[in-house]
């Protein structure tokens, strides 16, 4: 069975054709600047020339009209029929606390996504266009929704609390929730069988280093603490978004500078993270580590910062499980520098952790880094956020 995997922005749409049984992919692309002039499709048929079309798309139903057009298409295409497609799976960034796990999309299904909006307003609008839009291009193919948050549901009361009124909780749902769900499961599970040991008999520690980044703990097969709060600011210094702070600064920045609530959370989710930490040097990490490997001054401190922050982070993961197997690095950062990786291990010498160095420099694999002697191992995990929907969808539809 071929599964199209879709995962709608509010401009943008990527989507990977995979079939399910081989898990090969089969085509990929991006629909970008929906809505916006100078839009355009990006099609990849695996082995072939890239496609790119340059062309209006006014909303994402013409997005997905292209994309199933190209997929079919005679000359470039991959299936003969639209028929082809056994199932679709729609990456849905907010599931709430309604969602554990995938699920089938029904009416019901849409509602209480819908009731999730609000959680975030940004991302499950343009899931939910989505959805309508493959509904009535591809009507009578099965849907599945794959939740980014349904991963972290297994968290106990104790990690998913803030120490605010408990009435927050129980009036509007303020807890933390974690993100990248989806990722850290599928790099969790692709650990254990690299170590060739059980996951349910495993305590790791994964850390998805992108532009976005997020650490959890998985103790047994569950995650029961991940670094992303209610929404995605929370936890590790980002590209562009803050991370941890006092929330006292927000006041403080307000009156100081005159803004509003609005105004400083732009800047906390767009101006802060590495780019302000940087003095607004770069917010990719390859940027930076040029200019830390060069000795210049805001390419240091921001490294080392965010660094530091991913350390502490393992640190307490370490102390909520009572130990840790093994430290995995995924995402952009985490799977393609082996400087960042070192520079945050080099800090870990009290986990009994060495780097096998000729393994870190490594890179596009599954690979254990750290050598035989190594109490706790540290591993380079590529993650694949499609084939986990794919494989999540074809579970629920086969
Ligand atoms: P992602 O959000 O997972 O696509 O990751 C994007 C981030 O990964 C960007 O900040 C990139 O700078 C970073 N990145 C990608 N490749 C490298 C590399 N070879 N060295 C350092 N950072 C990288």
């Amino acid at each position: 069975m071929k599964i199209l995997v879709i995962n709608c922005g509010s401009s943008s749409l990527k989507f990977q054709l995979i079939d399910a049984v081989t898990e090969e992919l089969i085509a990929k692309g991006l629909c970008e600047r929906i809505g916006i002039e100078g839009s355009q499709l990006v099609y990849q048929p695996t082995g072939k020339d890239k496609v790119t079309t340059i062309t209006p798309m006014e909303d994402h139903t013409q997005a997905i009209r292209l994309v199933l057009n190209a997929l079919s298409d005679k000359e470039t295409g991959v299936v003969k029929d639209l028929s082809e497609i056994g199932a679709v799976g729609h990456r849905i960034v907010h599931g709430g606390e309604k969602f554990a796990s995938s699920t089938v999309i029904t009416d019901e299904v849409i509602k209480a996504i819908t009731d999730c909006n609000e959680l975030a307003p940004l991302h499950n609008p343009a899931n939910l266009i989505g959805i309508a839009a493959c509904q009535e291009l591809m009507p009578g193919t099965p849907m599945v929704g794959v939740f980014d948050t349904a991963f972290h549901q297994t968290m106990p009361k104790e990690a998913y609390l803030y120490g605010i009124p408990y009435e927050y909780y129980e009036k509007y749902k303020i807890r933390r929730y974690g993100f990248h769900g989806t990722s850290h499961s599928y790099v969790s599970k692709k650990a254990a069988e690299v170590l060739g040991q059980k996951y349910e008999d495993l305590k790791l520690i994964v850390c998805h280093l992108g532009n976005g980044a997020s650490v959890s703990a998985v103790k047994n097969g569950k995650c029961i603490d991940t670094s992303m709060g209610l929404t995605p600011l929370e936890g590790l210094i980002m590209g562009t978004r803050s991370g941890d702070i006092d929330p006292a600064i927000m006041e403080f920045i307000a009156h100081k500078e005159g803004k509003s609530i609005d105004d400083v959370m732009t800047i906390l989710n767009k101006k802060s993270g590495v780019l302000g930490l940087s003095s607004n040097l770069s917010s990719d990490f390859r940027d930076l580590q040029a200019a830390y490997e060069k000795g210049d001054d805001a390419g240091i401190r921001t490294m080392e910062t965010f660094a530091y922050r991913v350390t502490k982070y393992i640190g307490a993961y370490a102390a909520a499980m009572n130990g840790v197997d093994a430290i995995c690095f995924t995402a952009g950062l985490g799977e393609n520098s082996s400087f960042i990786r070192n520079m945050i291990c080099s800090r870990l010498g009290y986990l009994g952790i060495t780097l096998d160095q000729t393994q870190n420099e490594k890179r596009g694999e599954d690979l254990v880094i750290t050598t035989p002697e190594s109490t706790t191992k540290v591993l380079v995990i590529p993650t694949n956020e499609e084939l986990a929907i794919a494989r999540e969808t074809y579970a629920l539809v086969k």
